[in-house]
């Protein structure tokens, strides 16, 4: 199995819990994502020669939508969408894979999980809530 997004996101020691791929910069001590970022996001130092930094996937939940249309191919809906903070400074969105939206709440810490990818032998990348706040 490989992700989907090798440049987003990695399988950490302990699968299915994902890590995500950042860069620090060597002048201004940031982590940039993703990892193929060609310069940092704060100061633009070129980073090319600096490592790959796997990072725990947790997201701190900002707020969220639910799409009910298709906005880009492959996206299966109705699905949810969040505004996760991935590190200081760095937010993106992410597919939820949440049981109940009425669990979610503002600053929620939500992990990063493999799941199977509808391309054969690969997987992706999606956010859900510790199992105990959903049992
Ligand atoms: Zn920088």
């Amino acid at each position: 199995m490989k992700p989907s997004k090798p440049t987003l996101f990695g399988l950490s020691k302990t699968p299915p819990v994902m890590n995500l791929l950042m860069k620090r910069c060597p002048q201004c001590e940031q982590l940039s994502f993703p990892a193929n970022a060609p310069g940092c996001a704060m100061c633009g130092t070129c980073l090319a020669n600096s490592p790959i930094e796997p990072h725990s996937g947790v997201g701190i939940l900002k707020g969220f939508i639910r799409l009910n249309l298709p906005l880009t191919t492959g996206l299966q809906t109705p699905v949810l969408i969040g505004e996760l903070e991935l590190a200081p400074g760095i937010t993106r969105q992410a597919v939820l894979d949440v049981i109940d939206p009425n669990l979610l709440y503002p600053d929620q810490a939500l992990q990063a999980i493999g799941v199977p990818s509808n391309e054969p032998d690969h997987y992706d990348c999606v956010f859900r809530t510790s199992n105990k706040e959903e049992s």
